[in-house]
């Protein structure tokens, strides 16, 4: 079976603030209805996997149900979350829907998590997730880390931290000034591509994590068909995003 796979941005609303983020700001949210139109349309046109992903997708009302319908039509279904909603009840409730789970984690320092603007109780509730996971369910753990200037010294924790754990994937992106805030603080939070390279080196030869992902801003390049928040299909060509239609009524061409 050909893989077809599709990120949607169901919703812009986040429960983080951090400060690198270049996710599409102030869409509104589409009702559960026209949710639940547009994933029968990517049902229909064969998608197999789901990257649910938001701002927080955990946000986003009727989201479990959306999980479960998705699931019941042979959709692997990938959830991103800061991990603020997912408590043990949540997991419960959804595991069995998911593939994977993708925990956002760049720093286990509580003062780095309170700059980026994540929080500082971030590093104790991710740790809190990941000892509940580990001996009660069989869901894939992803981790998915932005390097930038703040915590890029300070990896050899994270190493450490995620070496305790069975995590399927690592997947590490360069701070990329895509658009929004990731772009007014760009001065900020850079760092150069030589930074990067080496804390991938470094990464590839401590961790025991064997899939280990690297992402720069040219493999965000076409590579990825969004859907935002409000339906619209987007890719991003050239450093700039392109809307090629609308998935409630168009159909989301993925070949
Ligand atoms: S990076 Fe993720 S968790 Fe942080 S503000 Fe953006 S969407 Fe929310």
């Amino acid at each position: 079976m050909i893989k077809k796979e599709i990120c949607w941005n169901v919703t812009t609303r986040c429960n983080q603030a951090c400060r690198y983020c270049h996710r599409f700001l102030s869409i509104a949210d589409l009702s559960i209805e026209e949710n639940k139109i547009i994933l029968y349309n990517l049902i229909n046109e064969g998608v197999t996997d789901i990257t649910w992903t938001g701002g927080e997708a955990l946000l986003l009302n009727g989201i479990d149900e959306l999980l479960e319908i998705s699931s019941n039509n042979g959709i692997k279904n990938k959830l991103i979350t800061n991990g603020k909603l997912l408590n043990i009840d949540r997991i419960k409730k959804i595991d069995k829907y998911l593939d994977s789970i993708t925990l956002s984690i760049d720093s286990t320092s509580s003062l780095i998590n309170e700059k980026l603007g994540r929080g500082i109780d971030h590093y104790n509730n991710i740790k809190e997730i990941l000892n509940y996971l580990k001996f009660n369910s069989d869901v894939k753990i992803r981790i998915n880390s932005v390097i930038c200037s703040y915590t890029k010294n300070e990896y050899n924790n994270l190493i450490t931290f995620l070496n305790n754990y069975n995590i399927y994937s690592w997947r590490l992106f360069k701070f990329m000034p895509l658009r929004e805030r990731a772009v007014t603080n760009k001065d900020e939070f850079s760092i150069s591509i030589d930074d990067y390279n080496d804390i991938i080196k470094k990464v590839k030869l401590k961790s025991k994590i064997i899939n280990i992902d690297s992402r720069i801003e040219s493999d965000m390049e076409e590579k990825y068909i969004l859907i935002l928040a409000n339906g619209d299909i987007v890719i991003t060509q050239n450093g700039v995003d392109k809307n090629i239609g609308n998935a409630l009524s168009d159909k989301v061409s993925i070949n």
